[in-house]
């Protein structure tokens, strides 16, 4: 049996009117004197409310992602668009969700936030999943399953097969977190949105873009969904020093496909000076801006490198993860450095 959307929704905020803010009920452009909203008349612009539906900027991301804009919701990074997802659709101490293990921890930290259940998939060695596993887990009060792809701390792809198979079997919805997709050799999901009513795809402009202080994280989605994050988000959630920045980011769309071809050749000479050191076991493969690696003592090691100036994340104590680190891929000094510190750390 399929649930359509009402039936997943929870029926508090399908029954929901919005909040109607002044922008809300005027939002043309010929007017000239705005006496609606209780602004200071001085100190242009910020003086004004910025736009809550965020018009121009998501006029813009939908031309470069080729997405309509009434199937993008822009939030607080993607951390707000996570969030949502849990008020919209899961009812406290009722529904649940599923998720691969090992993933981004703010998944789990949402559920917890919300009262809701979070059952963990175990990946397999080579960090992958099925969908059937993840419909094991599953039972009629599951509203959302969480796929990140690339994987955030592995660094791969998850297998498209899957995914798509996920999308087809599993009657709510799933998140796919593209937060590393530019990276990626994979194709994202943006380009299936139109085939899948179920999903929703997450990005950021905290990573290749650069924009990881402005806070602007990105959710797509049909318009039906898209309409539920609208109705119960803040009314003025993206301030508009980040809406300026980030549309001015769209004009400099080169410059982040730059920086993303400088970090895969730098992402390249890493992964190759990383495999040559005495103190690592294994790098894994990776599709994003930063390595998996087991070494042979991860705490020991990042102590080190702390010692040194040099902050990496160790995940020893993440599943699958014992002994390793996550490290970022840097500019080129930066790795240097890095190399630099491990072969004599190897030397001591
Ligand atoms: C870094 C990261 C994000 C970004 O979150 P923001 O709130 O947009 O900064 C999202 N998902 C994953 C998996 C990440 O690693």
């Amino acid at each position: 049996m399929k649930r359509t959307l009402e039936q997943l929704v929870r029926p508090n905020i399908l029954r929901l009117k919005p909040y109607s803010s002044a922008r809300d009920e005027y939002s043309g452009h010929e007017a000239s004197v705005f006496l609606d909203a209780n602004e200071n008349p001085y100190n242009d612009p910020n003086n004004r409310y910025p736009d809550p539906m965020q018009r121009e900027l998501k006029a813009a991301l939908g031309r470069i992602k080729h997405v309509p804009s009434d199937c993008i919701f822009l939030g607080n990074g993607s951390d707000e668009a996570i969030d949502l997802v849990y008020r919209a659709f899961c009812e406290p101490r009722v529904d649940n969700v599923v998720a691969i293990d090992p993933t981004y921890g703010m998944y789990q930290v949402c559920a917890e936030v919300n009262d809701v259940e979070y059952r963990k998939v175990l990946l397999d060695e080579h960090f992958q999943f099925t969908a059937h596993a993840m419909l094991e887990a599953a039972d009629e009060h599951t509203k959302l399953m969480f796929l990140c792809s690339p994987n955030n701390p592995t660094g791969n792809t998850l297998a498209r097969a899957e995914i798509e198979a996920l999308l087809q079997s599993f009657d709510g919805l799933v998140v796919l977190d593209e937060a590393y997709i530019d990276f990626s050799s994979g194709k994202s999901f943006l380009e299936v949105l139109d085939t899948y009513p179920n999903l929703i795809v997450l990005q950021t402009f905290s990573k290749a873009w650069g924009c990881a202080a402005i806070r602007l994280g990105m959710a797509f989605a049909s318009p039906a969904i898209i309409g539920i994050f609208n109705k119960i988000k803040y009314p003025y959630n993206v301030n508009l020093l980040t809406q300026r920045e980030a549309m001015e980011m769209t004009y400099r769309l080169y410059e982040k496909e730059q920086w993303v071809e400088t970090l895969k050749g730098e992402r390249s000479w890493l992964g190759a000076a990383l495999q040559g050191l005495g103190c690592v076991v294994k790098v894994f493969p990776t599709d994003a801006n930063f390595f998996l690696v087991r070494v042979s003592d991860a705490p020991g090691i990042y102590d080190y490198l702390v010692d040194k100036g040099i902050i990496v994340r160790s995940r020893h104590s993440v599943a699958l993860c014992g002994n390793c680190l996550r490290i970022t891929v840097g500019t080129h000094l930066e790795n240097e450095q890095l190399i630099a510190a491990l072969e004599e750390y190897g030397q001591r």
